[in-house]
C-alpha cells in the first residue's frame, strides 16, 4: 500500500498489530501505527521499523481518541488535569462552552452582588470561577496549567448576555447585540469554534429569534459554527428545530442541534417528524446534531422541567447537599411545603430527570451522521449524571456490540472523524499520516461504561491505553500524570 513506502524507520512509538478503525469509517484493517513527537507519522507494517517503544495491541482496537463536542468542562479542565471523567472513556478533546454558558469571556462586575451565577451560569461554577475577561485570558490559564486532553471553546450566548445586559427578562437591544457581536469576534479572533444558545434557559429564553440571528451572522467569516440547546424539546419540539434551521439559514452559519431529544411521555414519537425536518434542511444547509446515550436528562433543578419528567433525582444541592440521591418528590413530602418552596431551599442545585423513550433514543442516535457526545455536568459534590463517565464506553459496548445500532467504524466516526469535520478541527479524528497523535486503544468485546446513576463516578471497563498528542495519559484504569493538552484549533478559512 502507498502509505507503507517511503515511511521513516525510527519511531517513538509503534502501536503494532491492533485492529484501526481510522474514524472515517472505512473498514478497519489490521496495522500498525508509527508515531513520532505528537503526530502519526506512519500506518501499515511497520514490523521492520525501530521505535523506542512498542506497544502490543494484538486483538484489541485502535482509534483515533473521541472528540466529545457537547461538554460543560470549562472549569474541569483548568482544576482537574487529569480530566478522569473524559480521558478515562478515550476522549482526547473536549468542546467547551455549550447550552449557552461559557466561563470566558466574562467577569462578574456589577453581577458580583448577587449570591450566585443565575441558572444555567452557575452549572459552571461560582462568581469565583468567572474571571477571564477574554477568551484570550481562558486560553493563557489553560496554557499555564494544561490539562491531559486537548479543549476547544465556544462563547455562550447568556453569558454574553450577562456582561452586557442588567436583566435577563427582555430581548437585547440594538446596542446591546452589537455589543455582544463585538465581544463574540474578539473570542472567534480568539480562536473560539463557535457561539452557543441555551434557549430554554431564563437567561435567554426572552431572547427572541431576530438576536440569535444577528449574532450567528458572525460566525460565517471565520469558519465558526452554531451550536443551540433548543427553546424546547418536548411539545414544542418541532417548532424548535424549524427556528434552529431559520437561524441557520438566515446566518448562514453551520449548525448543530445540541442532545437532540424528546422528552415527556406525551411528546414521545415527535422525533419521527424533528428528524425528517433535519434530512430536509441538510439538503441545502450544514446541520448536524449531537446525541447522548440515556433517557435520562441532567440540568439545573428548575419547575419547566419538572413537568415533563417521570422521577427526578438530585444532582447536587449548594444548600441541602444530604438530599444528594433523593427523589425530589420526596423532599417535597417531607418538607410539606410547595414545589416552589422546595426549588428555593435547595438551589442552586441540579437534577436528573428520567423523560425519554428508549426507542426514540435509539432513533435519533442511529439517524445518519449523529455525533455522540456526553454533555456531562461535572460537579464537585454530588451525583453527577453517568453521562459524565459513561458516553463513550456506552455506545460501544451497549448500543453498538450488545444491540447493534450500527457497525463499530460507524460508532467510532461519529465520535472522532466526524466531530472533527464537524466542528473544523485541524488534523484531529482521523488516524492518518500527519493527524495528531489522539489515540485510544480498546477492547471491542469487552468495553462498557460501568458508571451507574447509583454510583456515576465509575471508569469504564475495557480502555486500555489513551494517547493525547503522542503521550499516553490514560493506562490501567489511571491518569499517567502527563499533561499534554492543547488548544484544539478550528481549520483556518
Ligand atoms: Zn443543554
Amino acid at each position: 500500500m502507498s502509505d507503507t513506502t517511503q515511511i521513516p524507520n525510527s519511531f517513538d512509538l509503534i502501536i503494532a498489530g491492533g485492529e484501526v478503525v481510522d474514524g472515517t469509517g472505512s473498514p478497519r484493517r489490521r496495522a500498525d501505527i508509527g508515531v513520532i513527537a505528537d503526530r502519526v507519522a506512519a500506518v501499515g507494517d511497520l514490523s521492520q521499523a525501530q521505535a523506542k517503544e512498542r506497544v502490543d495491541a494484538t486483538g484489541l482496537a485502535v482509534a483515533p481518541g473521541f472528540i466529545d463536542v457537547h461538554t460543560h468542562d470549562d472549569r474541569m479542565v483548568l482544576t482537574q488535569p487529569a480530566v478522569a471523567p473524559k480521558s478515562s472513556q478515550g476522549v482526547t478533546t473536549v468542546v467547551t462552552g455549550n447550552c449557552g454558558v461559557s466561563l470566558a469571556p466574562f467577569v462578574p462586575g456589577s453581577r458580583a452582588g448577587e449570591a450566585d451565577p443565575p441558572g444555567p451560569m452557575a452549572l459552571l461554577g461560582t462568581w469565583d470561577d468567572y474571571k477571564y475577561p477574554t477568551l484570550a485570558d481562558y486560553n493563557e490559564a489553560l496554557e499555564a496549567s494544561p490539562p491531559a486532553i486537548n479543549v476547544a471553546s465556544l462563547v455562550g450566548h447568556s453569558t454574553l448576555r450577562a456582561g452586557v445586559m442588567d436583566g435577563f427578562e427582555r430581548p437585547a437591544t440594538k446596542a446591546e447585540i452589537d455589543a455582544m457581536a463585538k465581544v463574540l469576534e474578539q473570542s472567534l479572533k480568539d480562536g473560539a469554534v463557535g457561539l452557543s444558545t441555551g434557549l430554554a434557559y431564563p437567561t435567554a429564553i426572552h431572547a427572541p429569534t431576530d438576536e440569535i440571528v444577528e449574532l450567528a451572522a458572525c460566525l460565517k467569516d471565520f469558519g465558526a459554527l452554531y451550536t443551540s440547546h433548543m427553546r424546547n424539546e418536548g411539545p414544542d419540539l418541532v417548532p424548535s428545530v424549524d427556528e434552529t434551521i431559520e437561524i441557520a439559514d438566515r446566518s448562514g452559519a453551520a449548525t448543530v442541534i445540541s442532545h437532540h431529544k424528546c422528552v415527556g411521555r406525551e411528546n414521545w414519537g415527535k422525533s419521527h417528524d424533528s428528524l425528517a425536518h433535519i434530512k430536509a434542511a441538510q439538503q441545502r444547509m450544514k446541520l448536524d446534531y449531537d446525541v447522548y446515550p440515556y433517557t435520562a436528562t441532567s440540568t439545573i433543578l428548575l419547575k419547566d422541567f419538572l413537568s415533563t419528567s417521570e422521577k427526578t433525582v438530585l444532582t447536587s444541592s449548594a444548600t441541602h447537599p444530604e438530599m444528594v440521591g433523593r427523589e425530589f418528590d420526596s423532599v417535597v413530602a417531607e418538607w410539606g411545603c410547595s414545589v416552589d418552596e422546595a426549588i428555593e431551599r435547595l438551589s442552586p442545585a441540579g437534577a436528573v430527570y428520567f423523560r425519554m423513550d428508549e426507542d426514540e433514543v435509539r432513533r435519533i442516535m442511529a439517524f445518519p451522521g449523529a455525533m455522540i457526545a456526553s454533555d456531562g455536568l461535572p460537579i464537585d459534590e454530588g451525583r453527577p449524571h453517568p453521562r459524565l463517565w459513561g458516553t463513550f464506553p456506552r455506545v460501544l459496548g451497549h448500543y453498538c456490540r450488545d444491540h447493534g445500532v450500527f457497525s463499530l467504524e460507524e460508532a467510532v466516526h461519529r465520535m472522532s472523524g466526524k466531530p472533527a469535520s464537524v466542528f473544523g478541527l485541524t488534523d484531529r479524528g482521523e488516524i492518518r499520516p500527519g493527524a495528531f497523535a489522539d489515540l485510544v486503544i480498546f477492547d471491542p468485546k469487552t468495553v462498557i461504561d460501568r458508571a451507574t446513576f447509583e454510583a456515576p463516578e465509575t471508569p469504564a471497563g475495557g480502555i486500555e491505553r489513551v494517547y493525547v498528542n503522542g503521550e499516553l495519559v490514560w493506562f490501567e484504569l489511571s491518569w499517567t500524570g502527563a499533561r499534554p493538552g492543547r488548544r484544539a484549533e478550528r481549520a483556518a478559512v
